[in-house]
């Protein structure tokens, strides 16, 4: 089922959210859910929060990035109470984009690797690592069970510009093409 995204202004996407139990009602019916909801809407990853649940969950598959770059690890995973151990490596400028924030991308600078501990989909705890868009991904990602937006780490300038497109956003001027809510 394509569940509608909660976009910027919502204070859901602001709460910390909460460690998930696994079994959790309807866990795996609510992951196949996201993936779906991630496919259909044509993002890299989705966060519990931004479907309006604020759990410690999140989902990737970087595939659609194998297209521009080749080097890319194809990574399709649940992160079930996902913990960053370590960023570390160069920083990276990448501009990204986030279903909660509607045709707004903007260059956004981060670690390059990511080390990180969670369970997967089958109920598996590991600890790995990632680079290159996948870390970037999942660092997004994360941002979001921390209530942390990518436009958080721009500068003050940069925000200005891009107030007038938020706040369209927030106010339901502007709608992307799936199922959304606003506050
Ligand atoms: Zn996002």
């Amino acid at each position: 089922m394509i569940l509608p995204v909660y976009l910027i202004g919502h204070p859901v996407l602001r709460k910390q959210a909460v460690e998930i139990s696994m079994d959790h009602p309807g866990l795996s019916e609510l992951i196949e859910n996201m993936y779906e909801t991630m496919y259909h809407d044509k993002g890299v990853g989705l966060a519990a929060p931004q479907i309006g649940e604020s759990l410690r969950l999140f989902v990737i598959d970087t595939e659609a990035f194998l297209e521009t770059d080749p080097e890319t690890e194809q990574i399709k995973t649940a992160f079930i109470n996902p913990i960053v151990e370590k960023e570390f490596g160069d920083d990276f400028v990448f501009n990204e984009g986030c279903l909660s924030i509607p045709d707004v991308h903007v260059d956004v600078m981060r670690k390059a690797e990511v080390i990180v501990t969670y369970t997967d989909e089958n109920g598996k705890r590991k600890t790995r690592n990632f680079k290159g868009l996948a870390a970037r991904v999942i660092q997004h990602e994360y941002d979001h069970l921390e209530g942390k937006i990518f436009t958080d780490k721009i500068p003050q300038i940069k925000k200005m510009v891009l107030k007038r497109k938020l706040n369209d956003i927030a106010s339901g001027k502007h709608k992307p093409f799936y199922k959304s809510v606003i506050k």
